[in-house]
């Protein structure tokens, strides 16, 4: 795997806690997606980051793309699944959490499901276009054939404010309303 957003080694894999909670663990995760959020605002793309951890170990980190590389599935959740499939050599990704910083959207959970991921763990809940709680619950219906236990609201603050500082910028620069979604 690549190394293309220049990322530093010492949060790819951050040296384990001792006897971390959960919660602790959960928020030390988002804290590396939330680090990826940042190089997708760096290159004028809204910061969503996602990471995926299996046994303990990050083996994907990916941020929103779809303005860098003009592709409207380049979410970070998309690319984050292809890096963990590549590491894994597997499609099904068993075992497996993947930490967003936003909400999924439709697309983003039907790919969850698709990919059999055990967890889903993200920030802030988006109004808009939630699919994992706010509009749908593509990950927990139980109409399909692959469940993901979800929770929500880790860092949820961070995450938010951080969205909000980019469209407040954007807003300003363009000096008129524009498309969030
Ligand atoms: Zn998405």
């Amino acid at each position: 795997m690549g190394d293309p957003g220049g990322f530093r080694r010492d949060w790819y894999n951050p040296r384990p806690m001792m006897n971390p909670t959960q919660q602790e663990t959960d928020e030390r995760y988002m804290r590396l997606a939330i680090d990826a959020a940042c190089v997708a605002q760096e290159n004028g793309d809204v910061p969503i980051g996602a990471v995926i951890v299996h046994q303990g170990r990050v083996i994907a980190r990916a941020y929103n793309q779809r303005e860098q590389l003009k592709d409207p599935t380049a979410h970070a959740e998309i690319i984050a699944l292809t890096q963990a499939a590549a590491a894994l050599g597997l499609w099904r990704l068993h075992g497996c959490t993947i930490y967003v910083t936003l909400e999924p959207c439709p697309m983003c959970a039907g790919a969850l499901v698709q990919a059999r991921l055990d967890r889903l763990v993200y920030g802030c809940a988006d109004p808009k276009a939630g699919a994992c709680g706010t509009l749908y619950d593509i990950c927990r219906d139980g109409r399909l054939n692959h469940r993901l236990s979800v929770t929500a609201g880790v860092l949820a603050d961070e995450c938010a404010d951080l969205l909000q500082a980019f469209f407040k910028s954007r807003r300003r620069s363009s000096g008129a309303d524009t498309d969030e979604s």
